[in-house]
């Protein structure tokens, strides 16, 4: 299945979906026909265009920087320089801005539609966002709670592509393999969108799998306590627990998770917290502030 949305058709499909800002935010990245050719006018200034060899939608000189640059996983490589590489694999997250009443509940794996999109609507009522680590290899078969997720201005993460192996059970070359297919898979639902961050399935990362998913320009991820998802007292366990720049493991197929969603964010919300995404609500010290990006 090959997916390319037109702006039109990206536009249509965020009017259906009722989002606005996010939706306009993100057309800015579509491209406006597709295919395209090769644009090195689209290359990043200073970026080698030469190694830009696939295909890349857009190129009308824009005088507006595009928030997110349109890319393939093929250009991947030319879009993060060393240093940005270098940061993110030092820079591991493991809890938010302390200073802000924000928290960042998390979800990992996937889940049916009916599960995200109970947990969507929650945060939708709340006011809030979310971040969810999907599994690879259920992309495709999510598309529609994919494009939920994003358009919705929620950010979408990496969960590897397989679950059976921890990725540190794994050579260089097959890490690499399931990013390159998760990259593809992404960029055929949501043709634009810059994934930016890792969870290591199981938890289980070394420096060589920190390193490689930050030259694919992820940042590693872990977390501050788990909700567990699996007890009543789910909802308890997060309000007992949250603290300024928390991040929350929570599992998308999880009863209490997204059962209890509104619940929990309507709790949290009570107690005075924003929710945030992991790219709102990561330490100052631990976003990447160079060229890149
Ligand atoms: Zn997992």
């Amino acid at each position: 299945m090959t997916r390319e949305l037109t702006r039109r058709e990206f536009l249509t499909l965020a009017a259906r979906l009722g989002l606005g800002s996010a939706a306009a935010l993100l057309a800015g990245c579509q491209p406006e026909a597709a295919p395209a050719p090769p644009a090195t006018a689209a290359a990043p200034s200073g970026q080698p265009s030469a190694s830009l060899s696939a295909p890349t939608p857009t190129s009308s000189p824009s005088l507006t920087p595009q928030p997110t640059p349109t890319f393939g996983p093929d250009q991947i490589s030319a879009l993060v320089s060393p240093q940005e590489a270098a940061f993110l694999a030092d820079h591991e997250i493991w809890s938010g801005e302390e200073t802000r009443p924000a928290v960042m509940m998390t979800y990992d794996d996937f889940g049916s539609e009916e599960q995200i999109d109970k947990i969507l609507d929650a945060f939708r009522r709340a006011g809030g966002k979310a971040t969810f680590f999907y599994l690879g290899d259920h992309l495709l078969r999510s598309a529609r709670s994919i494009e939920r997720i994003v358009l919705g201005g929620h950010l979408l993460g990496c969960h590897g592509y397989f679950h059976e192996k921890p990725l540190t059970s794994l050579s260089a070359s097959e890490v690499e393999a399931q990013f390159d297919q998760f990259f593809r898979d992404v960029a055929q639902i949501v043709p634009g969108y810059r994934v930016r961050f890792f969870r290591a399935p199981f938890g289980s990362i070394n420096t060589e799998v920190r390193n490689l998913a930050a030259r694919w320009g992820m940042q590693s991820v872990r977390w501050s306590f788990t909700s567990d998802g699996l007890t009543p007292k789910t909802r308890k366990i997060v309000l007992d627990n949250v603290k300024n720049g928390a991040i929350v493991l929570s599992h998308m197929y999880r009863y209490f998770d997204y059962m209890h969603a509104d619940r929990i964010t309507q709790g949290l919300i009570e107690s005075g917290y924003q929710l945030v995404t992991v790219a709102d609500g990561m330490k100052a010290a631990d976003r990447f502030n160079g060229q890149t990006g």
